[in-house]
């Protein structure tokens, strides 16, 4: 059993998963659901699954307060 732990060894390591930051900047919201997918989660149109409706892009960092 030597040999399968270390091959495990040298996928884990070789694993890109370890890296904190994905392709996400930020993730789409529906004000009304508050439904959010993940930019990187997203394929095709920017729309709400449960409504339908247009979502709206926020970043999730950097966040601007305009108070
Ligand atoms: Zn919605």
């Amino acid at each position: 059993m030597e040999l399968i732990e270390s091959v495990k060894a040298a996928l884990a390591s070789t694993a890109p998963k370890d890296r904190p930051a994905n392709d996400s900047e930020g993730a789409y919201w529906c004000d009304d659901c508050a439904v959010r997918i993940r930019d990187a989660d997203l394929e095709g149109e920017p729309v709400c699954p449960d409504c339908g409706a247009e979502m709206r892009f926020e970043r999730s960092t950097g966040r601007d307060c305009a108070c």
